[in-house]
């Protein structure tokens, strides 16, 4: 009978716990120094029933770790003038200092515009160019917090990325292409694959650390990870399902994430951590640098 490996579990509940924990403290010693709890501007655009629940669910995160949120409910009919007049207004009020813009905005509105109107440094979502360039060139700046997360868990487990062939799978502006930045970053050899990508399984078989980011159920085989492999699952389809087939994923990878309990809970994890990092900056209190 041929051996089964387990692969190890790469436990992102605990970690964004520590992380939420830390922010809370952070966030705490802001208020008792300035007198300001830290706060994030949600801003929402239209009734989408997933969209209401996630901002909901920032929220409350927020407000559980001291992190004063103030929420910004714009009607399905806003425009694009609109909208970015009323980031532009948050990116200016002194009282705010991070602004989350939540995606997506609807068809008939310039979705890059309105995240350029926010400012560089209220960017705790990590979503503007600008931020992008400042990752993409190793400089300060914030990132995008789910790519941003899957680095805290490779450090976390001690993943040794330089030298490795990372294999990200998908190149969403959020997710895929700066995950693969920050990859490159840390000295991994990077190939991004997409829709048009002949041939997968054969470079998914290439991967030391494997990053699934396409947004269907139990997309990549198991049989086609090479052994050992680091695999990041940041896959959430209907039913707690990730991108990979966890079960004959988890007997081929040395380190895996599970669905749900990886990635998932590190987003807005980074989002708060990025948030007091953010407010602490902006009222001059660099010291408290979570970083
Ligand atoms: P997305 O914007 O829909 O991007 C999907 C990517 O997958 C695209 O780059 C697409 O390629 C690629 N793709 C589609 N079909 C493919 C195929 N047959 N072969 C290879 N690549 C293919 O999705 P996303 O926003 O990046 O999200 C991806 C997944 O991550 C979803 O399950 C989402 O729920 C999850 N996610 C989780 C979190 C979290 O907090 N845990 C956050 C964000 C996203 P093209 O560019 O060529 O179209």
């Amino acid at each position: 009978m041929p051996q089964t490996q387990t692969a190890a579990l790469m436990d992102g509940t605990a970690l964004a716990r520590r992380i939420v924990e830390r922010s809370a403290a952070v966030a705490a010693a802001i208020a008792q120094q300035t007198g300001k709890a830290p706060c994030l501007a949600t801003v929402l655009v239209g009734d989408d029933p997933a969209s209401v629940t996630y901002v909901r669910m920032k929220r409350a995160r927020c407000e559980k770790a001291g992190i004063r949120s103030r929420h910004l409910a714009l009607p399905p009919t806003t425009t694009t003038a609109e909208l970015v007049d009323a980031i532009t207004a948050l990116s200016q009020d002194p009282d705010v200092h991070g602004i989350l813009l939540q995606h997506p905005v609807g068809p008939h509105i310039d979705e890059r515009a309105a995240f350029e109107a926010i400012a560089p440094h209220k960017d705790v979502d990590g979503v503007t160019m600008h931020s992008f360039a400042a990752m993409s060139f190793g400089l300060p700046g914030f990132v995008s917090c789910t790519p941003g997360g899957i680095l805290r868990l490779l450090d976390e487990y001690a993943v040794d990325l330089a030298g490795k062939r990372a294999v990200v799978v998908g190149r969403s502006a959020i997710l895929g292409k700066p995950v693969g930045m920050l990859l490159l970053a840390r000295n991994a050899t990077v190939t991004y694959c997409h829709s048009r990508t002949t041939d997968l399984a054969s470079i998914v078989g290439e991967a030391d650390v494997l990053v699934a980011a396409v947004g269907r159920p139990r997309f990549i085989s198991g049989d086609d990870i090479k052994p050992g492999a680091v695999v990041i699952d940041a896959g959430y389809n209907p039913g707690n399902i990730g991108d990979t087939d966890f079960d004959a994923a988890k007997t081929r990878a040395s380190l895996i994430t599970p669905v749900p309990g990886g990635v998932g809970p590190m987003t807005i994890a980074v989002l708060l951590a990025q948030t007091v990092d953010a407010a602490s900056r902006q009222l001059g209190l660099t010291t408290l640098n979570i970083h």
